[in-house]
């Protein structure tokens, strides 16, 4: 839980190394003082995966697990989010994965015992947004992926609404230049999934989910 206390510079922007590189940008962001968030975090989960990658999925921010791992996508959100891939088709070792938020935001449960996750804000979302674009300009990748609305408002403006836009491929104006235009697909959070009580709800929403991963995976079948 982030404190008045925690200095901060107002942008991942202000950390960044002189030489530019994936392993580079990822070593910098581990003293990033962009936002509140790093205050009260255990560890940076900068983006992995492969530097050819086709396909960038960007979730939100990493989860109690990931945070205490320093990777993205290895706690049950990530186990979803393998599971949908591998019955897509598409392997998690040719995709590189990140977050919008690379420092996890949470608050603490009633009883105090463990960490309930927050929704970043908008401070928040943009400070950190310079990690992501240039994430992006280092894979550029013809196909994107945003999970959940955090990512997508990260890349497509605050104004995004996914219920407008579900199963459809976008072309986002990016502020960033990159060889070709990506095609963007945005989905749910796959801890939105996780969250829901309801099973025939549940599963209707996993069925969807996985649309949307076969739709990627046929548009990465035909690149
Ligand atoms: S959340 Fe992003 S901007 Fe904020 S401190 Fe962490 S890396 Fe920097």
């Amino acid at each position: 839980m982030p404190t008045p206390t925690c200095e901060t510079t107002g942008s991942a922007a202000r950390h960044f190394p002189r030489r530019i590189s994936l392993p580079t940008l990822a070593k910098a962001a581990q003293k990033c003082r962009g936002c509140s968030l790093y205050c009260h975090a255990t560890h940076v989960v900068f983006g992995e995966g492969s530097r050819t990658a086709k396909l960038l999925l960007v979730g939100e921010q990493p989860g109690d697990q990931e945070d205490r791992a320093g990777q993205p996508f290895v706690g049950p959100s990530g186990r979803l989010l393998d599971e949908t891939l591998l019955a897509a088709g598409i392997e998690r070792s040719t995709v590189y994965v990140t977050n919008a938020v690379k420092h996890f935001k949470w608050k603490p449960s009633p009883t105090g015992k463990r960490r309930l996750h927050s929704k970043p804000n908008w401070t928040e979302i943009a400070a950190c947004r310079p990690w992501l674009l240039e994430e992006l300009k280092l894979v550029a990748p013809p196909l994107l992926m945003t999970l959940g609305a955090t990512a997508a408002q990260s890349l497509l403006g605050k104004s995004f609404k996914l219920t407008q836009h579900r199963h459809e491929f976008l072309i986002p104006e990016l502020p960033v230049h990159l060889p070709s235009p990506p095609l963007l697909l945005a989905t749910v959070h796959p801890s939105s999934l996780l969250r829901m009580p309801d099973k025939a709800a549940r599963d209707a929403a996993r069925k969807e989910f996985l649309k949307d991963f076969q739709l990627v995976a046929k548009k990465l079948a035909s690149l």
